[in-house]
């Protein structure tokens, strides 16, 4: 029997067709590259798009619409631009940084974003499920300095509330593992997830538990979602964002501050502003890392010091995130 969640899961828009018929938009045929949906299927929660009046310059869509852009080569644009590969210490493991550890749980996500730096490795759900999570937990046990988890994805948060409450048994017999951390674009996007046994779950185990939510435009805060992050604020589970800087997204000051007021108010702190990953079919995402930080100085002169996300970029062999400024 299929839960809320994962019923409205299966009522996800895959296709061009049930776009058009959700939005009522003929107009998106125009719009729509069926290659870029061959290379990165079109999957859109059904209420992500909640006022979709110009397709042109909608914030949201433009995360999740398949363009002709994609198709375009840029110099320096690679299919694995983090060195997340040669990282994996055991399947689905990630040590690259000291004291925590990424466990890619699941390759599935409740949402296509276009310009995820993880469009050409789904990471199979095939290989990385619970029967060979075994080497991960043996690593970890081996690895007495790694003393938080970090639950990540695709969307950890897309297995079911069992998988979960198993993993969470394992790393919780593993003492040196204090935090635990999930990075899901979830509690926005498809809210029901976030049910109370899950919040239990959470609760119930002996970690210091945060939860960094990825929300890139004020508007996906919104009526859909308020409730669940109401919920949240009254748990112990920290809230923390991290949003990706989008050419014609979110690349100006006005909608970053917007951004940080909304996600406060909605009970979370902003932590970090990543530049771009260079993955293929994503550079006309790009915003200049000179731009990146004239932003982030303009902001920073209207916001307390806690809602100005720290700007980050990724350069794969380095012992941590860059920061930017
Ligand atoms: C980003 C990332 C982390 C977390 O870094 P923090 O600076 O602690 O947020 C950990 N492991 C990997 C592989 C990462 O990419
Ligand atoms: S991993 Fe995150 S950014 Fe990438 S497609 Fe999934 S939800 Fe979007």
């Amino acid at each position: 029997m299929s839960t809320l969640w994962q019923h409205q899961l299966a009522n996800n828009i895959t296709s061009l067709d049930e776009l058009i018929s959700q939005t009522a938009n003929e107009n998106l045929r125009n719009s729509f590259c069926s290659t870029a949906n061959q290379q990165f299927k079109i999957k859109i929660p059904a209420d992500f798009l909640p006022g979709l009046e110009d397709i042109d310059a909608d914030p949201l869509l433009a995360q999740v619409l398949p363009h002709a852009n994609e198709m375009l080569a840029r110099d320096g644009y690679r299919a694995d631009p983090v060195g997340d590969l040669q990282a994996m210490a055991s399947p689905g493991l990630i040590h690259k940084y000291r004291s925590r550890a990424l466990f890619i749980v699941t390759g599935a996500c409740a949402i296509h974003c276009r310009y995820c730096f993880r469009r050409h490795f789904p990471y199979a759900d095939a290989q990385i499920n619970k029967d060979n999570w075994q080497p991960a937990f043996n690593y970890l046990h081996a690895h007495e300095d790694i003393s938080e988890i970090i639950l990540s994805g695709g969307d950890p948060l897309m297995i079911s509330d069992d998988k979960l409450e198993y993993l969470l048994n394992q790393l919780m017999k593993i003492p040196h593992i204090k935090r635990l951390r999930i990075h899901s674009r979830i509690p926005s996007v498809l809210p029901s997830r976030i049910n109370e046994k899950l919040i239990s779950l959470l609760q119930a185990s002996r970690f210091l538990v945060s939860l960094v939510t990825h929300i890139n435009h004020p508007d996906e805060l919104n009526q859909n979602n308020k409730t669940v992050f109401s919920r949240l604020k009254n748990t112990d589970i920290q809230l923390l964002n991290q949003s990706v800087l989008l050419f014609n997204i979110n690349n100006k000051s006005e909608t970053l501050i917007e951004l940080s007021e909304k996600l406060y108010e909605f009970g979370i702190l902003p932590y970090y502003l990543h530049l771009l990953d260079p993955v293929q079919g994503a550079a006309h995402f790009s915003v200049k890392e000179s731009d990146a930080i004239a932003l982030v100085n303009t902001i920073s002169g209207h916001l307390p010091g806690y809602l100005v996300p720290k700007l980050v970029k990724e350069i794969a062999g380095e012992q941590a995130k860059t920061r930017v400024l």
